[in-house]
């Protein structure tokens, strides 16, 4: 009879120490959470910023149109800023 009140008395301890240690862990996951969102939270999501080739504007990244070399606004400054390059080429004089 002892045996079992011992073993039950074991038992017993080993939950109540699980519990504490949940607890300990829950508690310090909370408290990193809570830090994280903090963290995130001062710190605003930074985006490089781009210039427009063809009007100067600056834009964040993603919104700006890319053609492998300049960046722009807008299609129509792609466009403009292309087709104002291909003509300035023109305008060359060609090498007879
Ligand atoms: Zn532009």
């Amino acid at each position: 009879m002892r045996a079992i009140i011992f073993l039950l008395l074991v038992v017993l301890v080993f939950f109540i120490v699980r519990f504490v240690l949940n607890r300990i862990i829950e508690i310090r996951e909370a408290q990193n959470s809570a830090a994280e969102q903090d963290h995130s939270e001062t710190t605003p999501l930074t985006e490089d910023m781009v210039r427009c080739a063809e009007c100067g504007v600056h834009l964040p990244q993603s919104e700006a149109y890319y053609d492998g070399q300049d960046t722009f606004c807008s299609e129509g400054h792609m466009r403009a800023f292309h087709q104002t390059s291909t003509t300035a080429n023109d305008e060359t004089p060609p090498n007879a």
